[in-house]
């Protein structure tokens, strides 16, 4: 980090983005949330137009923006920032970030839209599950979006950025309020959360290695199993996912997702009535992924392994508790 300090003409460095650009105008941005290549924004750029796909966290905030200088655009050349669910690591950025683009349009499902208006229920409901000093540190103040800067979107609903068009589709199972932006024109989704977790440090020869977020406090498997077919159904040659950008060979993925919903279901209700049930769950749990990693080529050891899979196992536990407590029918 340079210092500054004695020479009033010099201004801070810009923050260091990492990007991948994609084809079909695409670039996956890095939000450095957490860790490098766990959090992705996507900005799809069409004819000097562009939109943001989720946001990361305000810390985010200054590296979308490099991003866009990155790309030869100016603030005001985005016209949608879509939010495909209010869980912190998607919308935690989006209100900061709204500041800053005088012309865009924040797109959010009917469900989230009033907790992006007034953030504080999704404050309390974020600090439930990581406390309080904690949410601080990871997500600092959640800035709100003014209700005119709102479009409250419908299911299938299009919009189009310089004439290239995108439509929402409303796929639960992760979270009741999250939508997936499908893009005909790059055969390409953008899932939230709504096709699992794939991280670009397990891909090896076997291709890319996938799992379901089983967050609480809407883990629904029925309706989950439901969002794959739905994104699936969309006939898409690549997929853009949050946690970590583009995956391919869908078939095989989206397999892998139904086999490993069931199975992560089937974990928490082997170990529903243990008295150390969340420990016992995360113990099963880290033990799946250790034999399905290793059967995948993965060869990290097991304290490189708790590195990359701890906080998921954290949350995924929790929300299969939260499920078998309060949203089994
Ligand atoms: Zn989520």
């Amino acid at each position: 980090m340079l210092s500054n300090s004695g020479n009033p003409s010099q201004t801070a460095a810009p923050p260091e983005v990492r990007t991948c650009r994609l084809d079909q105008g695409i670039v996956a941005i890095d939000t450095d949330y957490m860790r490098p290549l766990l959090d992705a924004s996507h900005l799809i750029i069409e004819n000097g137009r562009a939109a943001f796909v989720d946001t990361g966290v305000n810390d985010s905030v200054p590296l979308l923006l490099a991003a866009l200088r990155q790309q030869d655009l100016d603030v005001a050349d985005v016209d949608y920032v879509f939010v495909t669910h209010v869980h912190l690591d998607h919308a935690g950025g989006a209100g900061l970030l709204m500041q800053h683009l005088p012309h865009a349009s924040a797109v959010l499902h009917p469900r989230a839209a009033p907790h992006m208006l007034d953030p504080q229920k999704l404050i309390r409901g974020t600090q439930a599950v990581y406390g309080e000093q904690q949410f601080y540190e990871l997500y600092g103040e959640i800035v709100p979006i003014a209700e005119d800067r709102v479009i409250v979107v419908e299911d299938e609903q299009r919009f189009t950025l310089a004439g290239r068009e995108l439509h929402c589709l409303f796929t639960e199972g992760h979270a009741r309020h999250h939508y997936c932006l499908s893009d005909p024109q790059s055969a390409g989704v953008f899932t939230g959360d709504s096709f699992g977790i794939s991280y670009r440090e397990f891909d090896t020869a076997a291709g890319e290695f996938i799992y379901p977020t089983t967050t609480p406090v809407q883990f629904d498997p029925p309706e989950a199993h439901k969002a794959i077919d739905r994104i699936m159904a969309q006939q898409p040659g690549q997929l853009y996912l949050t946690h970590y950008s583009r995956v391919g060979d869908l078939p095989r993925l989206a397999d892998d997702l139904h086999r490993r919903i069931d199975d992560f279901v089937d974990i928490a209700r082997r170990h529903e009535h243990d008295d150390d049930r969340t420990a016992a769950m995360q113990r099963s749990m880290f033990s799946y992924f250790e034999k399905h990693l290793t059967a995948h080529g993965v060869t990290s050891d097991q304290s490189g392994l708790h590195a990359m899979l701890d906080i998921d196992i954290g949350l995924n536990t929790m929300g299969l508790e939260y499920w078998l407590e309060h949203g089994r029918q």
